[in-house]
């Protein structure tokens, strides 16, 4: 596989998916486009914003297409000649929960992914993402979110560990210590050598689920009992890992929205 400053400068095809978009001048966009072969490319689809558009769809955030791009060398933002839909995933983009859940993910990827860089295994667990969002019930979507997230931070280089105490390597306890700063778990005894570091505290089942979390697939994920106090640990975990570790360092905008949206829903 080569990486895009490896390769000839000129037109390159790509399969990917489109996980940010900007207006740019009067008619056109401006896309972060994910790719299966090129890693993050941002892309220009010049004309996009007209009703007659030639790229019709294919430039709306969250959507699989097969791209054409075409480089110039004195230019940092490849052009997009031509592209069609593969996936529109139109249960995502018709509800506002599970496009908050996608775009909250795409947000992650959009900030931490090196440009032209290929990153083939996290484009995939990102496509499956998306078909899991797509498909899944809107009652375990959350669990599906995080569980994504937490992947994906796992695919960036930040693998924590929930299974054995990183001190003393004991495997079994009911009360954990979860340390923000370096991923991994202590048991109550080997946490307290360790006091300066951000921890957060975890029973064995928690620990259990979120180790699951990282590898699971779909049928295993659906599967997977997590209760409501649970799932709160699990997302207090996941969400300070994410912001410790990677951008942005606060709240992810598409959650914010959500969180204000069904606030003001259960209001009226
Ligand atoms: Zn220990």
């Amino acid at each position: 596989m080569t990486s895009l400053e490896d390769r000839d400068m000129g037109i390159f095809k790509s399969g990917g998916v489109v996980i940010a978009v900007k207006d740019s001048g009067e008619t056109s966009r401006l896309a972060d486009v994910f790719t299966e072969q090129y890693g993050l490319i941002r892309v220009k689809a010049k004309g996009a914003r007209r009703p007659e558009s030639r790229f019709g769809a294919a430039t709306d955030q969250l959507t699989y297409i097969q791209g054409v791009y075409y480089m110039r060398e004195d230019e940092n933002i490849a052009g997009l000649s031509a592209a069609d839909v593969i996936m529109g995933f139109p249960n995502i983009h018709k509800d506002l929960i599970k496009f908050s859940y996608a775009s909250g993910l795409a947000e992650v990827l959009s900030a931490n992914l090196p440009a032209g860089q290929p990153q083939k295994v996290l484009f995939n667990a990102f496509l499956s993402a998306l078909k899991d969002l797509e498909d899944i019930d809107k009652e375990i979507i959350e669990k599906f979110f995080w569980a994504h997230l937490l992947k994906f931070m796992s695919l960036l280089g930040y693998r924590p560990e929930f299974l054995i105490c990183s001190g003393c390597s004991v495997g079994k306890s009911s009360d954990w210590m979860f340390s923000v700063e370096n991923g991994r778990i202590y048991c109550k005894d080997c946490s307290k050598s360790l006091r300066d570091s951000l921890f957060i505290q975890l029973d064995g089942g928690e620990a259990r689920i979120l180790s699951i979390f990282i590898s699971a697939d779909r049928s295993v994920l659906s599967g997977l009992n997590v209760s409501d106090s649970q799932m709160k640990t699990a997302r207090a975990v996941i969400d300070a890992f994410r912001k410790y570790h990677t951008l942005p360092e606060n709240e992810l905008k598409s959650l914010r929205f959500m969180d204000q949206v069904t606030k003001e829903r259960t209001e009226s």
